[in-house]
């Protein structure tokens, strides 16, 4: 059973057990607020804290694409820089280069100036000997044109006056003033004379004009027989030289003209032909002129010639006109017959000077 104190002392320990919660319920809102503040302070302090945090990723953020940004531009600048150090570097070899070849090129340029020199110093001297050579011969000349001038002029005072006016005259018009008569010609223009002036121009002492040229007319009596070759003659032919810039050759059989003379000239690779009747003297055609020298430009007209010895300046040639005059003819002649007397004593045909000489059938 139980006792009424007991349930008192239970009641009493309900009652101040529901006093205490009765209490405690009354503070409940006030805490509950309280921890709400708190809650709220904290939550501010944790946005806060998630603010800052934000702030700074943001600036680390900006730093790194900063840093990002430096780093793309310091690589730019790197390449630019490299660049420019390639170019630099490239004109360096460029101009290093350069530098090399005008080294090179000064060298060789060194040595054609030496080779020059020398090639002047070498010329100089030829020159300076040439010059003396020609100051040397010149002065032979003179002596001797002095020599020829005294014999003319003893020549032309032992002349009767009319009759050099006469040389002089034709001599000046024809190149030659006298002619040698032969077999009832004039040598020179190759007109025959009458029987009478013959009779007079082998009549010693008398003075006869040929009809025809006006050239004063002689007979040589040494020339009254046929001429006979010389074998024994003490003097030597000279003989042509084979390189002549100029070369004489007596043809027999000159296409349809038979005997005549022919004169080559060569010069600046070109070679000219002159043709002249062997016994007039006189031009048989015009001056034929050809490419290369005259052995090769003229082969045709070298066979069976007689190579002869004679020697006269181009304008010496054109000069005399288209008759040879008397006295280059004479000396031509007079070579002839060497050169023939030359080949019988021989008893052979040489190759060059004199080839073999058949004289024209026709
Ligand atoms: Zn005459």
């Amino acid at each position: 059973m139980r006792s009424d104190i007991q349930n008192l002392i239970e009641l009493q320990k309900a009652d101040r057990e529901i006093l205490r919660l009765k209490e405690e319920i009354a503070l409940l809102p006030k805490r509950v607020a309280t921890i709400e503040a708190k809650l709220v302070g904290t939550r501010t302090t944790l946005e806060k804290a998630k603010a800052a945090i934000k702030a700074d990723e943001a600036l680390r953020r900006k730093s790194e694409s900063a840093i990002q940004d430096l780093e793309v531009k310091t690589n730019d600048q790197y390449k630019a820089l490299m660049h420019e150090i390639q170019f630099a570097e490239r004109d360096i070899r460029t101009n290093e280069d350069a530098i090399l070849e005008l080294m090179v090129n000064a060298e060789a340029r060194e040595k054609d100036i030496k080779a020059a020199e020398a090639e002047l110093k070498a010329e100089t001297e030829e020159i300076e000997r040439e010059k003396a050579e020609a100051l040397k011969r010149t002065a032979e000349d003179e002596k001797q044109l002095a020599e020829w001038n005294r014999s003319r002029d003893v020549a032309r005072a032992a002349v009767n006056s009319d009759l050099l006016r006469h040389y002089d005259r034709v001599a000046k018009h024809r190149g030659t003033g006298i002619s040698e008569v032969r077999e009832q010609k004039c040598l020179a223009c190759q007109v025959m004379l009458r029987p009478q002036t013959y009779n007079e121009v082998r009549a010693d002492g008398a003075l006869v004009f040929c009809e025809s040229c006006q050239r004063i007319l002689y007979y040589d009596t040494s020339q009254a027989q046929p001429v006979v070759p010389v074998v024994n003659s003490k003097r030597r032919r000279p003989h042509p030289k084979f390189e002549a810039s100029q070369a004489w050759y007596y043809q027999p059989s000159f296409q349809e003209y038979g005997e005549v003379l022919l004169a080559f000239i060569n010069g600046d690779g070109r070679s000219r032909r002159r043709v002249y009747d062997v016994a007039t003297g006189r031009q048989i055609g015009e001056i034929c002129e050809r490419e290369g020298e005259y052995r090769l430009a003229f082969p045709e007209d070298l066979r069976e010639t007689i190579r002869l010895n004679g020697n006269w300046a181009e304008s010496e040639l054109d000069e005399w006109g288209t008759e040879l005059p008397m006295v280059v003819l004479d000396t031509l002649h007079r070579d002839l017959d060497m050169a023939r007397a030359e080949e019988v004593s021989r008893g052979h045909t040489r190759s060059e000077a004199v080839s073999s000489e058949h004289p024209a059938a026709s």
